[in-house]
């Protein structure tokens, strides 16, 4: 596990962790909302604007090509990340919004027709619950929603009650980023293959805290954001197997995803190409790279065993509490504790937290499902990174009692 020592050399990498909020040490607990940005991720954007600036393929120019091979290389690091087979299954995105909005417009409208079913869990980020609402709708189809147990763990055994011949395709968040449950997703992915269904996994809260291998999962999608990956906002990526990639219309259209254009006729570029279209965001795929480099040289194994203890930590800390209750409360979870205190709404706690420099997330986290599921408006939420400290988790809890006591 990464020592204190490790730890503190980490915390170095991350300038904003030197702030001061109201002239209190910074404790940044929302990284589940979005994580920070070490120095070599923010220095190698910055070297991009500052020395190679330049639109990406078809430049014959210096700066072009050299912002051309970037990007492609920052590609290649996501690819060699989540072991996709090749650089052609992996797009750059906006992120795990645009890579669901992309699967649900193209593969979607293509395999869903009147009748049949898309089939989502209780544990749903928004946006993996709208994109296809709106799909199902437009197709008369019917959206199909696996119930959690009181812990927040899917119902595996009502999961496959639900399949049937209707249903068309699964898309499952891997982690739940209001709960933490962390879904057995290779389990899942074999019940849903054994009826030939194609999966779609939203990674968006399990890229940064477990290996994943998109070969072994054997997932047919699978979609991360940059910016909880210690990368750039506005970057992402989508992997799908290439096979069903090529059987796909584009998304968007226009420059970048064409091979020629004539009036009458369009013939769409090479994957990886035609799902991209437009300029796209240069700086934030390098910074992707980078962030990735950055953390698999700390180690994903090592991060995973800090966060879990991190976790635990939390959890036996925030017990101790009495008048709190943590909603989520799966058998595997990841860095995130939602929690509700005494009735005092959680702004309110968030709010005063932030008055003792603690940063948390509170409301619906986006998945106001979840919420009315166990009869609340709203949590307050703890996230964790690899940068968090035992230290700061005793001034969240200290916090927390001051909290109390304004509102006793
Ligand atoms: N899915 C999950 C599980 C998330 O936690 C989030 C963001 O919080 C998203 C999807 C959407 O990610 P983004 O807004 O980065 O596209």
């Amino acid at each position: 596990m990464l020592s204190p020592q490790q730890i503190k050399e980490i915390r170095n990498d991350f300038p904003i962790l030197k702030t001061k909020i109201y002239g209190k040490p910074f404790v940044y607990l929302d990284n589940a909302a979005t994580t920070q940005k070490p120095k070599c991720v923010i220095d190698e954007v910055s070297n991009f604007y500052a020395n190679y600036n330049s639109n990406i393929h078809r430049g014959v120019h210096f700066l072009s090509q050299r912002a051309t091979a970037k990007y492609e290389e920052a590609r290649g690091i996501v690819q060699k990340f989540i072991n996709a087979k090749s650089f052609e299954e992996v797009i750059f995105t906006r992120g795990a919004t645009e890579s669901i909005n992309l699967i649900a417009a193209t593969f979607g409208d293509m395999r869903v027709k009147e009748g049949d079913e898309v089939l989502i869990s209780h544990l749903e980020h928004h946006a993996n619950i709208v994109p296809w609402q709106i799909l199902c709708s437009r197709k008369k189809a019917k959206l199909v929603v696996v119930p959690i147990d009181n812990n927040g763990d899917v119902k595996l055994e009502e999961l496959v009650k639900l399949i049937s011949d209707r249903t068309k395709i699964v898309s499952i968040t891997h982690i739940s980023n209001s709960l933490g449950t962390i879904n057995p997703i290779k389990q899942i992915i074999d019940i849903v293959h054994k009826h030939n269904i194609p999966i779609i996994i939203d990674a968006a809260q399990s890229v940064q805290h477990l290996k994943i291998d998109v070969q072994e999962l054997d997932c047919d999608f699978l979609v991360a954001s940059g910016h909880k990956l210690y990368a750039p906002t506005g970057i992402g990526f989508m992997y799908a197997k290439k096979s069903l990639l090529d059987s796909m219309p584009p998304y968007q259209t226009g420059g970048d995803m064409i091979l020629s254009v004539a009036f009458t006729k369009t013939i769409f570029n090479d994957l990886p190409y035609k799902f991209e279209a437009g300029t796209p965001d240069i700086a934030g795929a390098i910074g992707i790279g980078k962030a990735i480099n950055y953390i698999q040289d700390i180690g994903l194994d090592e991060i995973y065993e800090y966060e879990k203890h991190l976790l635990e930590y939390a959890t036996e800390s925030l017990k101790k509490i009495k008048q709190l209750k943590i909603v989520g409360t799966a058998k595997e979870k990841a860095s995130v504790i939602s929690f509700i205190l005494n009735s005092i709404h959680p702004h309110d706690i968030g709010t005063m937290l932030d008055m003792e420099g603690v940063a948390v997330r509170t409301g619906h986290h986006c998945s106001e499902p979840i919420m009315r599921r166990f009869s609340i408006d709203a949590t307050t939420r703890a996230s964790f990174a690899f940068y968090n400290t035992e230290e700061e988790i005793d001034v969240l809890n200290k916090a927390l009692y001051k909290v109390l006591k304004l509102f006793a």
